[in-house]
C-alpha cells in the first residue's frame, strides 16, 4: 500500500503476544500475523460488542478504515483456527491511549478550521452541536 497509515489509537494491548494450537510446537506450524489495531479492532465490536462507529471513534479512524481493519482481523483469526495455524500478534501503526484520550473527544470545523474538545461523558453529540466559532455544521470527529 502507498499511503503511510494513520495512527490509531488502541486501548487495551493484548494478553498474550500470540496464540498457538494445543499440542504442537511452533516450528511445526505456519503463523498467520494480526496487527494490533486488528486485535483492538476485534476486543471493541466482538468481545466488547460496541457498534462499529462508536469503535471506529475510539481508534481514532474512520468508519472504512475501521471497517476494513475487523474485516482484515476476523477473516485472520478464524483462518488461524481453521488452518490450525499460530497467531503472531505483531505490528501496526498505533498508540496506546492516555488519560487525556479517556477524558476528551476531539473536533474540528471543515469550514472555518476551528479546532476543540468536549470531555467525554456529557452526553453531546460533537457532530450535532455544530462549530462553536462560526456556527458551522460542518463537523468532523478528530478523535
Ligand atoms: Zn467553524
Amino acid at each position: 500500500m502507498g499511503r503511510p497509515h494513520k495512527e490509531c489509537i488502541i486501548r487495551q494491548l493484548p494478553p498474550a503476544v500470540g496464540y498457538k494450537p494445543a499440542g504442537v510446537s511452533l516450528g511445526e506450524i505456519e503463523e498467520v500475523e494480526v496487527s494490533f489495531a486488528e486485535m483492538e479492532a476485534i476486543r471493541l465490536v466482538d468481545a466488547e460488542q460496541l457498534d462499529m462507529g462508536e469503535a471506529a471513534d475510539k481508534m481514532a479512524v474512520s468508519r472504512t478504515t475501521f471497517f476494513r481493519i475487523v474485516n482484515s482481523a476476523r477473516h485472520k483469526v478464524a483462518t488461524a483456527l481453521w488452518q490450525g495455524s499460530a497467531l503472531r500478534i505483531e505490528g501496526g501503526v498505533f498508540r496506546v491511549a492516555d488519560h487525556e484520550d479517556e477524558r476528551r473527544r476531539l473536533f474540528a470545523c471543515g469550514v472555518c478550521g476551528h479546532r476543540w474538545s468536549t470531555p467525554y461523558g456529557t452526553g453531546q453529540r460533537g457532530r450535532d452541536m455544530g462549530c462553536p466559532q462560526c456556527r458551522s455544521r460542518s463537523v468532523r470527529r478528530e478523535g
